[in-house]
């Protein structure tokens, strides 16, 4: 690969991130995996200057602000902060703000970089406004929110503006009881306490944020120098008897060495602090020599944010434990004593399978290191044994913990084969309901295990019988009338559901999300689906042979085909919608589109996706068959091409213009 196709990989990548970060509060990579591949972005792009471009995530502030609040356009722009990763990261930014300014040592402040959302506040006496960050010159109107965290003033007695900005968060032990307590009423957890903050403040339900009990620090004073106030730590100082809260582990020092000892300090009380810091930020003290030593688009010169390396903590292997999947697959499990990792309370890891555990010697009894690395899952990195431990030595089990049949290795997987298995029927019914399948709301695991050790749910069609159920069900712990009709009233919109979702609910071994929708495009309803013909399917572009038999088999089976009856006569729906409802708002139907170039609003599979969605074919070169050339910033040679053959061609503008209507 190219240095530019990489570039062009790791903007479309980054900008993916940012979208599922800053928008959807719900990022699906640690923070570490994301600040390596923004440092290789920075490093290529810093070698091959003429891929410059503005819009590249390493120029820009990555939030954005959605439709929903209120804009407002900052007075000052609101940027984020440049990273240091160790000692020599450190240095460089020590060596550049002393020959800018020539002093020989320079004051710094250090202060908690706590991991929750920045916040800016403006006062005219009274509280005009909380705005979020957004895209650095554009935030969200978020006072109704922010107004419910108690420790903010809504009033300063001052006749002149002032503005202050700092960080919304939530403590660890707030984020623990929440996450608790949406565990029992069978609601998703917060991966980490600046999601649970952003997700909260980000409401339009303000009732919301007020339960959450949120708390701000703050860490900036805007406009002191309108005030006569010349340093930093002064202006801080200032906030506080204005009633601000400020962080009481900030500390000024003097010259870079101090600053490492501090990190080095911090590093050690990390653990210990009642909230979730994701590094240190040290700054220039004297606010006086900030125009002189200048700004990036996207940062200040002077001051830099430490960031620790990725968490790696040390816990007990208690047990292992075995899941047997939809597909029988059994997968071991560490069950592990609760530990703190990376901002998140962990218990369980998966082992994925016999290999793994044999790979890492990893034995009951014994302590196990584990680390947040490349997903929000936690890993188990290494073993350290006790040499105390009397434990026998791993071995993988070669029965169902379930029903007692004996495994078969395919591969490095075991599975359990036996089709009336009952976790692999629990399983079933869990994928069955899941948000990418039916979306059936309040159908989660443990729902779906209460129900089925109950007899009330025994396969998937019984979900759409439950009614018969209803007294029995409100009768039981944890459920009342209206969580019972809640449920009711969620299974029976799903029959309303577009096709795609059934077919993936049916869990047909290799056909998922992706591959449901397509065939669900492709054959419009179930019934032409399960008459297509194995030869059929395979000339289908996505469809390999594995799938094409294993789609044959499924629906050659006689007990498929009579549960299939059965979900039609409950009334559930057998068509393809998505084609219909969209071609009536979009361009897009039945056209063959190519992207060209990188689009800030979406990444590329995203955007790929979505023109999916909309029923368009994505290709990945131009041709005569093209019609719509959808191109982004630094389009290349299929801009040219699109231009030479006179085909439509569409900025990101005019593309979001209907795909936001
Ligand atoms: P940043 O978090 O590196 O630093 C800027 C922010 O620090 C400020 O906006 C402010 O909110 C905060 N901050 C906390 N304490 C502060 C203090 N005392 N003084 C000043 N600021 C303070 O930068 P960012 O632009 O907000 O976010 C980028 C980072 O977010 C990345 O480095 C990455 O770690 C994370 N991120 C992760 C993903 C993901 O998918 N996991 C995606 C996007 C961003």
């Amino acid at each position: 690969m190219t240095d530019k196709e990489r570039i062009l990989e790791l903007r479309d990548t980054l900008n993916k991130y940012n979208y599922e970060y800053y928008v959807l509060d719900n990022p699906s990579v640690d923070d570490s995996v994301y600040d390596t591949l923004m440092q290789e972005l920075i490093m290529l792009e810093s070698k091959n200057p003429d891929m410059y471009s503005q819009t590249s995530p390493s120029q820009r502030v990555g939030g954005v602000v959605v439709d929903e609040f209120k804009k407002i356009t900052h007075k000052r722009s609101m940027l984020s902060l440049a990273n240091a990763f160790n000692e020599d990261d450190l240095r460089d930014f020590d060596k550049k703000i002393r020959e800018i300014t020539g002093l020989e040592t320079v004051r710094y402040m250090c202060e908690m970089k706590i991991d929750g959302l920045a916040m800016t506040l403006v006062y005219d006496g009274d509280l005009q406004y909380a705005a979020t960050r957004g895209d650095g010159i554009t935030g969200e109107d978020v006072t109704t929110n922010v107004i419910t965290i108690k420790s903010i003033p809504s009033s300063v007695k001052l006749d002149k503006e002032l503005e202050v900005r700092g960080e919304v968060y939530m403590s660890k032990a707030t984020l623990d009881a929440l996450n608790e307590e949406r565990r029992q009423n069978k609601e998703s957890t917060f991966a980490n306490a600046r999601n649970a903050a952003a997700g909260s403040i980000r409401q339009l339900d303000s009732s919301i944020a007020a339960k959450r009990n949120l708390e701000a620090y703050w860490y900036y004073f805007v406009n002191a120098s309108d005030f006569g106030i010349r340093y930093h730590s002064d202006a801080l100082n200032y906030l506080e008897t204005l009633g601000f809260r400020t962080n009481p582990e900030r500390r000024l020092v003097y010259g870079i060495d101090a600053v490492i000892d501090y990190i080095a300090e911090y590093t050690e009380k990390r653990p210990k602090l009642a909230y979730d810091i994701d590094g240190i930020v040290i700054k220039v003290d004297d606010m006086s020599l900030y125009d002189e030593i200048g700004y990036t688009a996207k940062t200040p010169r002077w001051a830099i944010a430490y960031k620790f390396p990725p968490e790696e903590v040390v816990t007990k292997l208690v047990d292992i434990i075995y899941t047997v999947g939809r597909t029988g697959k059994i997968t071991p499990n560490a069950v592990l004593t609760p530990v703190r990792v990376a901002g998140s309370l962990v218990q369980r890891a998966t082992l994925h399978n016999e290999d793994f555990v044999n790979e890492k010697h990893l034995r009951v009894g014994d302590d196990v290191v584990l680390r947040k690395a490349g997903d929000v899952i936690p890993e188990v990195v290494r073993t350290i044994p006790d040499p105390l431990n009397t434990n026998p030595e791993f071995e993988m089990i070669t029965k169902c913990p379930v029903c007692g049949e004996p495994l078969t290795k395919i591969d490095a997987m075991h599975f359990c084969l036996n089709p009336h298995c009952e976790a692999r029927k629990i399983e079933g019914i869990i994928h069955f309901a899941e948000r990418n399948a039916m979306d059936i709301d309040g159908m989660g695991e443990k729902v779906v295990e209460q129900f089925f050790n109950q007899g009330f749910i025994r396969n998937i069609t019984d979900i759409y019988k439950l009614s018969r159920y209803r007294d029995e069900i409100i009768s039981l712990d944890g459920w009342q009338s209206k969580s019972i009709d809640n449920l009711l009233t969620g299974i029976e919109n799903s029959k309303h559901n577009s096709v795609e979702r059934l077919i993936n609910g049916l869990g047909i071994k290799e056909c998922g999300e992706k591959m449901s929708k397509m065939l669900a495009r492709k054959y419009h309803t179930l019934d032409d689906l399960m008459n297509a013909s194995e030869e059929e399917l395979e000339s289908l572009t996505d469809v390999g042979p594995v799938l094409a038999q294993s789609l044959v088999d499924y629906f050659s089976d006689e007990s498929n085909r009579a549960m299939i009856e059965e979900l039609r006569e409950l009334g559930l729906n057998f068509e393809y919608q998505g084609l219909d409802n969209s071609a009536s708002e979009t361009p897009f139907s039945g056209k063959t589109i190519v992207l060209t170039g990188t689009l800030s609003s979406y990444g590329r599979k995203e955007a790929t996706e979505l023109l999916e969605s909309y029923g368009a074919k994505v290709t990945g070169s131009v041709s005569k068959v093209t019609d719509i050339v959808i191109a982004g910033v630094d389009p290349g040679s299929k801009l040219d091409k699109a231009r030479e053959l006179g085909i439509q061609v569409m900025d990101e503008e005019e593309f979001l213009s209907y795909i936001n209507k």
